[in-house]
């Protein structure tokens, strides 16, 4: 089967979504192609690895998304080729879809660099198939704990990268175990441990950052490895490039990422940093007008040589400033260069635990100040795809100043997120490779 619509898009995460409601509000024709059929949303990814969110609470149906957005059409379906030429891409299932426009909004995947038996035995953190993986290997092991079935260290983890990822997963870690062991669970918390090549945590934010993350999770417990990288995974230990050994059953990879698959192998895309698409600043890719590159897929120029990191305000506001850009040019108008409104960085350490470096100074904040400033930029970015931002933000506050140790659902029923009793908003998560 082969269709024509006004404008493909590529990937229903932040960046795509955005892009095209923004065009359905116009009453473009949108055809949203994702392999699954929900939005998810990883900035919360940890705490459904962490057992303080079930998997539905941060994934939402796309038909949901674009119920009242009539000229938008999704499609669940893989992506098996992109035709930059022709505008267009081929499905699993043999089908071709063009349009007058292609945009592409495909996000990233983990990146092992090739380090051996990374892809194999670590677990990443990129989809919610992941992040429930993850959290039901954590749980089989505090099971086979609790019943003397294992040692006590078979709870030891490794969490490879010391970016906003590994900081956050590492903190919620470390309460978890500290919990678990309070409540009688387990004998004493599993050991936590942070492996980075570089010399500070949270290396992009500043150094009053490095020492607050630095602090705040080596008084949880944690162990910082700096200056160290892992140079192997097996399924019982990481072997690290100073010679030495950690045994484990789970090593966390927060350590990289580059753009999907079908970007890399795109025929007429030449990858750039990361494998992603270097695009011009008006955000389409070089020689074709008509295709634009946004998100996590790619490499978004801002000055002396520099792109903008992938994150989720880059995603969303990327996405709108393509939608104006077809727009503008449907209209005869030209394309306009790409404006971030820089909301700054921020990281989530823990319960009552967060670093903010804010506003086109970077002005640096931390604890429940940064908290704050970290729940407006993430209420901002989920109102891309909920109603009811409020349910998040309630949700959020009692997360952050919860007695985490009076509250571990480990298996009871964590707090949820009320986002909604319609059993229509519910997705469906397989735990396929996602
Ligand atoms: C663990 C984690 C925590 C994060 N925390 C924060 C945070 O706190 N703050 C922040 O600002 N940012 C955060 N980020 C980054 C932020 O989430 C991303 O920058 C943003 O979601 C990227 O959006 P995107 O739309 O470009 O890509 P994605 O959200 O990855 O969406 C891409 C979509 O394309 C689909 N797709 C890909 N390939 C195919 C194919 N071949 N066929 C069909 N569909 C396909 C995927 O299914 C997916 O839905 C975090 C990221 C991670 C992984």
């Amino acid at each position: 089967m082969t269709g024509q619509r006004d404008v493909v898009v590529l990937g229903g995460g932040l960046a795509g979504v955005a892009c095209a409601r923004r065009l359905g509000d116009e009453g473009i024709g949108v055809t949203l192609v994702d392999r699954n059929d929900y939005h998810q949303f990883q900035p919360l990814l940890y705490q459904v690895a962490t057992a303080q969110l079930p998997a539905e609470d941060i994934a939402r149906p796309h038909r949901v998304i674009f119920r009242d957005h009539p000229t938008v059409e999704v499609r669940t379906a893989r992506v098996t080729e992109l035709d930059v030429a022709g505008l267009g891409l081929t499905l699993a299932d043999g089908a071709k879809l063009s349009g007058s426009h292609l945009v592409i909004a495909a996000g990233a995947q983990p990146e092992f660099f090739g380090v051996p038996g990374a892809a194999e035995h670590a677990f990443p953190l990129y989809s919610v198939a992941d992040a429930v993986r993850l959290r039901r290997h954590v749980q089989d092991l505090v099971r086979a704990v609790a019943d003397k079935e294992l040692g006590q260290d078979a709870l030891d983890i490794v969490v490879v990268g010391g970016g906003p990822t590994g900081v956050e997963i590492t903190g919620a870690l470390t309460e978890l175990m500290a919990a678990l062991a309070s409540t009688d669970h387990i004998p004493h918390a599993g050991r936590i441990f942070l492996i980075d090549r570089g010399s500070a945590l949270l290396g992009a934010f500043s150094h009053r950052s490095h020492e607050y993350a630095h602090k705040r999770l080596t008084d949880h417990g944690a162990e910082p490895r700096l200056d160290t990288g892992v140079a192997a995974v097996h399924a019982d230990r990481v072997e690290l490039d100073d010679g030495t050994a950690i045994p484990t059953r789970t090593v966390i990879w927060g350590g990289g990422e580059s753009a999907a698959p079908v970007v890399q192998a795109a025929p007429g895309l030449e990858p750039g940093r990361g494998g992603r698409v270097d695009v011009l600043p008006d955000l389409t890719v070089k020689g074709h007008p008509d295709v634009y590159a946004i998100g996590d897929a790619a490499n978004i120029p801002v000055r002396h040589g520099k792109t903008l990191p992938q994150l989720g305000s880059v995603a969303q506001q990327s996405g709108e400033w393509a939608a104006a850009n077809i727009l503008r040019r449907r209209a005869g108008q030209p394309a306009k260069p790409f404006h971030y409104k820089d909301k700054g960085i921020m990281a989530m350490i823990g319960r009552n635990a967060a670093v903010a470096e804010v506003g086109k100074h970077r002005h640096q904040i931390d604890g429940p100040l940064a908290f704050a400033a970290w729940l407006g930029v993430h209420a901002m970015l989920l109102s891309g795809v909920h109603s009811k931002v409020d349910a998040f933000l309630s949700w959020a506050w009692d997360y952050f100043e919860r007695d985490h140790a009076a509250t571990v659902e480990w298996s009871a029923r964590p707090h949820r997120i009320v986002w909604s009793d319609d059993d229509a908003d519910h997705p469906h998560i397989s735990l396929g490779r996602s």
